[in-house]
């Protein structure tokens, strides 16, 4: 499996990244991860417009999945006519949020995606098993353990505090985690981690690898790494746009601490 961070901006898209969104690859088969604001221009860099086989969504908070209605403008219009329908799996409702995001409705929005709900449990996407469970967050949101040939990432979405992720996460190869809270005073629980809870919930699973993403871009990147690096004694990275991650890919990063 291949795993490119295509968005990693926590909220909305920052300077340098679009928000949430992760390529997946495997045996020719491209799953895209969440679809956050500002995602489909640079997925393109890593991905022809059409060559998407699927796309699961985590949970539909715009920062995760509002580039889905433009992607469904460039499959409706596409020169020579609309392109064939796409699976998309995602919480119930996801088929009304993106017509919402399009404006043409929600029959027009199905002619291009097929939905199909997530719930908690194991299903195959392509060559992919993921499993999935409910996260802390306060609209139904989806954790994600997807594995390929022994290989097993897992992946945070936005959570507070959540032993699913332990769950869904333990023994993974990398964890792709959210931390979108430094530690202070103001941290609203049940909502997302900070940098030190992303990597005690790391920890906790035993995972290999510890990539931090969500990163909200009034933070400062050098404190997120520091803040996580006392929690969690693996290899542990901020994500950036374009990082590629899995087998094959460089697996020890330098650690926060040197
Ligand atoms: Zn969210």
């Amino acid at each position: 499996m291949r795993v490119t961070v295509i968005g990693c901006s926590g909220s909305f898209p920052g300077p340098d990244s679009p928000a949430s969104c992760y390529l997946l690859e495997a045996e020719g088969f491209r799953l895209v991860m969440d679809f956050g604001n500002g995602a489909l221009g640079v997925l393109q860099r890593h991905a022809g417009l059409y060559d998407l086989d699927a796309i699961c969504l985590s949970h539909l908070h715009a920062d995760h999945c509002v580039d889905l209605g433009a992607y469904w403008v460039a499959r409706q219009y596409a020169p020579g006519g609309p392109r064939p329908s796409v699976p998309v799996y995602g919480p119930p409702g996801t088929a009304e949020r993106v017509a919402g995001f399009g404006g043409e409705g929600t029959e027009a929005v199905l002619a291009r995606f097929g939905f199909t709900d997530l719930a908690p449990g194991a299903f195959e996407v392509g060559p992919f098993l993921i499993t999935v469970d409910h996260v802390n967050h306060p609209v139904e949101t989806f954790g994600f353990r997807v594995e390929h040939h022994g290989w097993r990432l897992a992946y945070s979405a936005d959570t507070g505090e959540s032993d699913a992720l332990v769950r869904l996460a333990e023994g993974a190869d990398l964890l792709l985690c959210e931390a979108s809270f430094l530690d202070g005073p103001d941290v609203r629980p049940n909502l997302h981690l900070t940098a030190r809870q992303a990597a005690a919930h790391a920890s906790r699973a035993g995972v290999g690898q510890l990539v931090l993403t969500h990163l909200v871009p009034w933070n400062d990147r050098e404190r997120t790494l520091a803040e996580a690096a006392g929690p969690y004694p693996g290899p542990l990275s901020l994500a950036t746009s374009g990082l590629v991650l899995g087998p094959g890919a460089p697996s020890t990063l330098p650690r926060a601490d040197g």
